[in-house]
């Protein structure tokens, strides 16, 4: 349960009161707490066990657990209130400030700190509280503020004695007058009539047309009551379809998994795009559900899943509870309440990373659908989890069984199927046997030396988009960058505008005029000259989707273009609107970021371009292939998925890299063994553990020193295990200077032991007065 615990002398905390023993503190004297705050426990034992293994394995406090997994309402604010002192007789000695405050306090008993601010007009009034607090004429009192409000909708309900016929006669007879008002009761009727269900007010005066005058008047005249019932803010409708009859290779895979279930706990299905995966899931969940056990349904974004939600509501109906990032506190409070309660409205959860925190009483099968997927791992704050890896834990303390989903398995999870950690599923056909897409790869070095290109699209890929449209096809472009051109680039001098509080360029943004920083969201608008040499020669580089959109309207005037990125998907439904806008044809080409590899499903689309396949291989890290051969395969999926094979078209200036020509044949076996022999060579995860640490301070010098003598201290237990330190490619953010130092673990050794020598070494380094204001991340497996 939840407690309210004293710190100091007047602030108070929420606490999980996580074990109850007899053991006397011997380093400080115990207080009392303060209040218990919950009748019946909020959390279960079983969180309580998931969050210690979180908190040992990615190093950092159950604190900072727990602080990710409640919803913040569940987390007590404490706000100082200042009650008058009822001994204290008012005297002549207070003075102007004091007096009033005395004053406020005898009309309301009690006020708020930032009440009294309001009526002093002043910021200070801490100093004046103290002075009175002095004079005893006031006290404090740390009032707790339950911030979760129960959703209550208003009813409306006829006066009982209107039942009897003769009063009800009567009444309309008095009425006959008011029409309005006879409008309303006769309205009434006839909406409970026949069904006798409770109206809400909101109906009827929808259904009614009258103004909200009349129905307080009769409210008044006692001829109406209103009442209120708590309803929960998200609810779904009844289940309206069968399950699919699944094809001869679905039911094959799908036997397949119940086989490898009976003997591993962990299963790596590695289905191709379009395999229907999903309907296979939705068989084992239907299994699951039938057994009385919940099921998590894991998604890398939950905000892109409205197509999946849609889909399985029609299966499951309102059995599902979805645990959103965008829904409000409220609704997240009453998803945890049903998931804890068991209530038959949170059988299915489906949710992001975070929804593994959830209260579940008994899971019978987590599924992580698109498992390579990087939004599964957090980076900031701690804890810094994969959900994938905390999710088979969880799974493991329910005996629950745990599936991975994926079409471009990551390295992990493939090398752990293959040295028989997880069994390993394979379905290699799409549904409807339609062919994989076509993949070409379009060399754009040729197009731009011979100044074939069409601003920034080849010959080929003009070609294939007219024969798109002509058909009346939807297309879609992918392009790994927001914006108009990431770079602005003086062309007299070379120099390019700066983040001032990062080390990066700033990206323009054509529409708003504006030069922005994907880092920390500094912006100005674009300077008219270059404030390096003052000549007007500023000139952009490279491109983003916004300016690919405008490219586009140019081209293609009669055709509706769409974007989806980050910019414009903000808002709760932001998504939904682009989603739905091109599900229903009135976008004719979608242009976006990675967003739209993620499991979108659209019956039209013949053919996907990828701009530039270049800058994502370039990009400085271990995983850049791997993670350009999953981004590609995957926006490649969304071509051709319901009848006739799609078409892919891959612009690149390296048409022979090895990871374009797997990803053209989708290899995805030997883009395995190519990337895990370099891994081997180059000792990487999977092969070894990575412990990432990060440090960061203001003053670079502070930072620089610290970060050697940190190397320094590991080097005695790791040797050349250590590399770094090093500034990352974006060395400072937020003005904050970044170090970073990774340690390799070797698998064999204890990993337990090297995690508790690193844990000492960061204590060593945290006594140090002129290290502590450094601030030290520690990230294990950071992905
Ligand atoms: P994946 O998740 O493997 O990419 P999906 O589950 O989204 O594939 O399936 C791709 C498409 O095929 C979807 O539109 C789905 O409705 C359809 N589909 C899959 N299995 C069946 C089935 N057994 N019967 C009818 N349609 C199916
Ligand atoms: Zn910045």
């Amino acid at each position: 349960m939840r407690v309210a615990v004293p710190f100091g002398k007047s602030k108070i905390y929420t606490a999980i009161v996580a074990e109850v023993h007899q053991k006397e503190p011997t380093a400080y004297q115990a207080k009392d707490i303060f209040q218990i705050l919950d009748e019946y426990p909020i959390i279960t034992k079983k969180q309580l066990k998931h969050w210690q293994w979180i908190a040992n394995y990615y190093m950092c406090s159950l604190g900072e657990v727990l602080r990710s997994a409640l919803p913040s309402t569940f987390l007590l604010e404490s706000e100082t209130q200042v009650i008058k002192n009822k001994e204290f007789m008012l005297e002549s000695s207070l003075t102007d400030d004091e007096f009033l405050i005395i004053e406020a306090l005898e009309h309301q008993e009690v006020l708020p700190i930032q009440k009294i601010s309001a009526i002093l007009d002043k910021k200070r009034v801490l100093p004046i509280l103290n002075d009175l607090l002095k004079k005893k004429a006031i006290v404090l009192q740390e009032e707790i503020i339950e911030q979760y409000t129960p959703k209550l909708i208003k009813y409306i309900r006829l006066n009982e004695r209107y039942n009897d016929q003769v009063a009800l006669g009567e009444l309309l007879e008095e009425l006959s007058r008011a029409n309005q008002q006879r409008n309303a009761v006769m309205t009434y009727f006839s909406l409970h009539g026949a069904t006798k269900k409770p109206i809400k007010q909101k109906q009827l005066k929808e259904v009614s047309k009258v103004s909200p005058a009349v129905i307080k008047a009769l409210v008044e005249k006692e001829v109406f009551e209103i009442y209120t019932i708590q309803t929960d803010r998200v609810n779904f409708k009844e289940a309206t379809d069968s399950f699919k009859e699944l094809s001869e290779f679905q039911e094959e895979c799908y036997n397949d998994l119940n086989t490898s279930f009976e003997i591993n706990e962990v299963v790596l299905l590695h289905g191709i795009t379009s395999s229907g995966k999903t309907e296979i899931y939705v068989k084992l969940i239907d299994q699951v559900l039938k057994q009385g056990k919940q099921v998590l349904y894991l998604v890398p974004e939950i905000a892109l899943t409205t197509q999946l939600i849609d889909r399985l509501q029609k299966y499951f109906g309102n059995k599902i509870a979805v645990f959103h990032s965008k829904y409000s506190l409220n609704e997240r409070v009453e998803v945890w309440n049903n998931i804890l309660n068991k209530s038959d409205k949170a059988q299915l959860i489906l949710g992001a990373r975070s929804s593994i925190f959830l209260p579940f009483s008994e899971l019978g099968l987590i599924i992580v659908d698109e498992e390579h997927e990087t939004s599964y791992k957090q980076f900031d704050p701690a804890p810094r989890y994969h959900a994938r890896d905390a999710a088979i834990v969880l799974a493991n303390l329910h005996k629950a069984k745990v599936l991975l989903g994926s079409a471009t398995p990551s390295l992990e999870s493939y090398y752990n199927a293959e040295q028989k950690k997880y069994g390993l599923v394979e379905l290699n056909r799409r549904f409807g046997n339609v062919l994989l897409p076509e993949i070409e790869l379009v060399d754009i070095k040729e197009g731009y030396r011979k100044k074939r290109m069409t601003k920034h699209f080849s010959e080929r890929l003009m070609v294939l988009i007219n024969e798109a449209l002509d058909e009346k096809e939807q297309i879609i472009l992918f392009q790994n960058r927001r914006g108009f051109s990431p770079i602005v680039e003086c062309k007299s001098c070379g120099v390019s505008p700066q983040c001032p509080n990062c080390d990066v360029s700033l990206t323009y943004h054509k529409l708003r005029g504006e030069l922005k920083c994907h880092y920390c969201g500094y912006h100005k608008p674009l300077p008219k000259i270059c404030s390096a040499c003052g000549n007007p020669s500023l000139d952009t580089k490279g491109f983003g989707t916004e300016q690919i959109e405008l490219e586009l309207q140019e081209l293609f005037p009669n055709h509706k273009i769409g974007r989806m990125d980050l910019d414009t998907t903000r808002g709760k439904y932001g998504y939904h609107k682009i989603i739905e806008a091109f599900q229903s044809r009135e976008i004719d080409i979608l242009v976006g970021t990675q967003m739209l590899s993620k499991g979108l499903d659209f019956d039209n689309v013949s053919l996907v371009g990828v701009l530039n396949a270049d800058n994502m291989l370039n990009f400085p890290d271990f995983r850049a292939h791997e993670k350009s051969f999953q981004l590609l395969v995957q926006v490649s999926g969304r071509a051709g998925r319901a009848k006739k094979r799609g078409k892919v078209a891959i612009q690149t200036f390296n048409p022979y890299h090895q990871i374009l020509q797997q990803v053209t044949t989708n290899d995805y076996a030997t883009m395995y063994k190519e990337q895990l022999y370099e891994r081997h060579q180059y000792k990487y995860p999977p092969i070894l553990r990575m412990v990432k640490i990060t440090l960061k301070h203001r003053d670079y010098i502070k930072v620089t020193s610290g970060a050697d003598w940190l190397y320094k201290s590991l080097y005695n237990t790791f040797g050349t295990n250590i590399l770094g330190p090093t500034s990352p490619a974006i060395s400072r953010i937020r003005n904050q200077h970044i170090k970073t130092i990774l340690i390799k673990l070797p698998q064999d050794k204890s990993i337990n032991l090297s995690k508790a020598v690193i844990q000492k070494i960061k204590n060593s380094f945290q006594s140090i007065p002129n290290y502590r204001p450094i601030r030290f991340n520690v990230d294990v497996d950071n992905y």
